[in-house]
């Protein structure tokens, strides 16, 4: 997976200096979600730095920033690496605080049960759960330490309906959500809050590669969905901003669904289908 040039940015519907002075950290904040999430908070004034494992899908966050003079950073990480986020959270507070921190690194395929390795089931476990908590612990002592900070956790809707093919990602994402609610209350007297998003489906090279890798699939899927498209990787961003922002300063805890409705009970009607 490379990453190119994203398309310009909309005209925001928020406040241009909505981040001012705040530092966020953003894990897989070069490529998808991540990146349209990275790129909305810079340009709304945050310094964002972003991490993940492989430094080539940074390069058109970094680029971006630098053209439009934003102020960024990107680091390779592994959130799998307790150590090496300890060690980075240390090296990032050296120059102040860490306001905000978007969990949204993950890994997933379809694959049956049945088949499932211990080291895939290892390996999205440990990226999904395990480094969503060890961030969550280390930028979370950080902002114990400084008075407090927003997270946001990206899950999705098959944590709470299930879906075959993906049970690995579906029992993770469960677990990111019930350490969301968690967290929520129990640091809420630190003054941090958590919440999460759980987008439907939306476009991103990872999840088109390895989650609808032909048109069929991907047909079969949009006829479930009411709104009758995916989202964009932009459209969930902006709700994710929203979240981070301080005009959701009493949501904590909360998880908000952003699948056109695909999630819902549809008793006997298939979406578009008229009611009689
Ligand atoms: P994506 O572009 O493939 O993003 C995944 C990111 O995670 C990549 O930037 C990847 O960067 C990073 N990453 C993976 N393993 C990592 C590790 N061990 N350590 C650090 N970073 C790691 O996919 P996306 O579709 O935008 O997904 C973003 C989030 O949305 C995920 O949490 C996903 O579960 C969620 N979501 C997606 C959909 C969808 O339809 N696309 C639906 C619901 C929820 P490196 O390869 O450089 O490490």
């Amino acid at each position: 997976m490379t990453t190119e040039a994203p398309a310009p940015l909309p005209h925001s519907p928020f406040a241009p200096d909505l981040f001012q002075g705040k530092r966020a950290f953003v894990t897989g904040g070069g490529t998808g979600l991540g990146l349209q999430i990275s790129r909305r908070l810079a340009a709304l004034g945050a310094h964002v730095s972003i991490a993940s494992r492989n430094s080539e899908h940074h390069a058109a966050f970094l680029q971006e920033a630098e053209a439009n003079g934003w102020s960024a950073s990107a680091f390779v990480l592994d959130v799998r690496k307790l150590g090496d986020i300890a060690a980075l959270v240390k090296q990032l507070r050296e120059d102040g605080p860490i306001d905000l921190l978007v969990n949204n690194a993950a890994g997933n395929f379809v694959c049956p049960a049945e088949r499932l390795t211990e080291g895939a089931w290892r390996a999205v476990l440990g990226i999904v759960l395990d480094g969503t908590f060890y961030c969550t612990r280390e930028f979370g002592k950080g902002m114990i330490r400084d008075g407090g900070g927003v997270m946001l956790n990206v899950v999705a809707t098959y944590a709470w309906t299930g879906m075959p093919g993906v049970v690995h990602s579906a029992s993770a994402k469960a677990g990111v959500l019930a350490m969301t609610r968690t967290l929520a209350v129990e640091w809420a007297r630190h003054k941090i809050r958590v919440n999460a998003i759980a987008p439907g489906p939306f476009e991103s090279t990872g999840a088109s590669e390895n989650l609808w890798p032909d048109e069929g699939v991907k047909e079969r899927m949009v006829r479930g969905i009411p709104a009758g498209r995916f989202a964009t990787a932009g459209e969930v961003a902006d709700h994710a901003v929203w979240l981070l922002s301080s005009a959701s300063d009493y949501v904590t805890g909360e998880c908000f669904t952003m699948d056109g409705g695909a999630s819902l009970g549809q008793g006997m009607w298939q979406p578009g289908e008229r009611v009689r």
